[in-house]
């Protein structure tokens, strides 16, 4: 019996789409890369932009003929095409659907899989082959002992309700994760030879809110930095209205965790801002940056942006530039403003035309490719800490501490660098990635 996993979106979708592989093969189910051949197929769906939407609707019209062809092949949507407030709509569009999934929650396809092999199985055969622990994650076959990195989602869903996002009605309200959960899982991926975590949230910063004096990031930062055989700590995406001085001191004094923060601008004007419901100023964003250069030495700043937001005129697009460039940020995603249907942009006039969001796009990446250039040259001759993670093209390929990627070729011996935290001095640097060589 196998599964085939069809993944599109976010890192929590990649982490979703892991843990639901791990389920599957808890009943027994074998990874295929070939959907003809999967008895199971999941696609796990994002709608936070068209086309992403359009790229999973395609794929699940292409599924029609096989479920023709073998009615007993299982299929199952899961993720923000499914949303958490039901799904009837879907069942009616799409009725070669046996399941839909809601985000991070493979349990509806789990007990339609039970339903079905309990007719052929007896019940001690069924407990013994599904045995969920609270917060264990067994790494899906074909990653378990050659995973380096892997994302553990920390909190759910999204409480605010920035006006061009479709997530939070589609992720629902926060929930966090218990630090005991979280821990076990992340101890689990430990034993099985993950060195570093990513802890996921929407809005990461705000961990634990949705509980009364429950624990908050940096308290979940000391436990995970506990885990034996965890070598590195990242967490992401943050907001800039709830990354505290508590958090940076946390990312200032664990050693495991890394000095790389991901935390979206979206927009380089206040009255943008104001209309995408923010609720800062560039002028705060502006101070936050600051601060966590000044305490977090050497730190990376990851930021977002959106350009041709509904009302960005030229005036307030070039604020967004002039930020860009005051503040020099390590990386920036820069997308083009689509409207969502049922977000509150979406009732907004889309009235910045394509070609000129294409122009906005094009001039961020510009400018951003040339402060990066910048950056990553002043590395030239320094040694960086990389973390290895795979062979690429014959080179090894890892990450810094600060999350830029670094390739190295072996000169000598064929030593397995894999999952190894490496010394390399940088011989090249572009602004994308750098090249370098083992140093002693
Ligand atoms: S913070 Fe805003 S952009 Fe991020 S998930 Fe929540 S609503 Fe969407």
């Amino acid at each position: 019996m196998k599964y085939h996993v069809w993944t599109i979106g976010c890192q929590m979708n990649v982490a979703d789409s892991r843990r639901l592989g791990s389920e599957l093969e808890k009943l027994g189910y074998q990874h295929t890369d070939q959907v003809r051949e999967a008895d199971v197929v999941v696609l796990n769906t994002c709608v936070v932009r068209q086309s992403a939407e359009d790229r999973a609707t395609g794929f699940l019209w292409s599924l029609k003929p096989l479920k023709q062809r073998r009615p007993e092949a299982v299929i199952g949507l899961m993720g923000c095409m499914v949303g958490v407030k039901g799904n009837g709509h879907l069942q009616s569009a799409f009725p070669h659907v046996d399941v839909f999934l809601p985000p991070s929650d493979p349990g509806p396809l789990v007990e339609y899989l039970l339903d079905l092999e309990a007719h052929r199985l007896d019940q001690s055969e069924l407990e013994r082959r599904y045995r969920a622990q609270d917060g264990e994650l067994v790494l899906p076959l074909r990653e378990r002992g050659s995973l380096v990195s892997a994302h553990v989602p920390v909190l759910y869903g999204c409480d605010h309700v920035c006006t061009y996002c479709i997530i939070p009605y589609r992720r629902g309200r926060e929930r966090s994760r218990s630090v005991g959960e979280i821990v076990a899982e992340v101890q689990s991926l430990a034993d099985q030879g993950v060195k570093e975590v990513t802890l996921l949230g929407q809005i990461v910063d705000r961990y634990g809110y949705d509980v009364p004096d429950g624990p908050r990031m940096p308290d979940l930062l000391r436990q995970v930095h506990q885990v034996e055989g965890i070598e590195r700590i990242r967490f992401l995406t943050s907001h800039p209205n709830y990354f505290d001085d508590r958090l940076i001191d946390a990312v200032a004094g664990l050693p495991k965790v890394c000095e790389h923060i991901e935390v979206p601008v979206q927009a380089g004007h206040d009255e943008v801002l104001a209309r995408m419901k923010r609720r800062y100023t560039t002028d705060d964003y502006r101070r936050l940056i600051h601060h966590i250069r000044q305490h977090i030495p050497g730190a990376s700043i990851a930021t977002d942006v959106i350009v041709g937001f509904p009302g960005e005129t030229d005036t307030h697009f070039e604020g967004t530039l002039a930020l860009l460039d005051e503040l020099k940020m390590d990386v920036c995603h820069v997308a083009m403003y689509s409207p969502r249907p049922g977000t509150a942009s979406a009732k907004m006039a889309d009235d910045v035309p394509p070609e000129e969001k294409k122009r906005r796009l094009q001039a961020v990446n510009e400018l951003q490719e040339r402060i990066l250039a910048d950056i990553n040259r002043q590395l030239l001759g320094q040694h960086v800490e990389v973390l290895v993670e795979e062979k690429h093209k014959g080179r090894w390929k890892g990450r810094t501490r600060t999350n830029k990627l670094v390739f190295f070729e072996e000169t000598g011996g064929d030593l397995d660098r894999r999952g190894k935290r490496v010394n390399v001095e940088i011989t090249w640097a572009g602004p994308w990635s750098m090249l370098g060589q083992l140093g002693t």
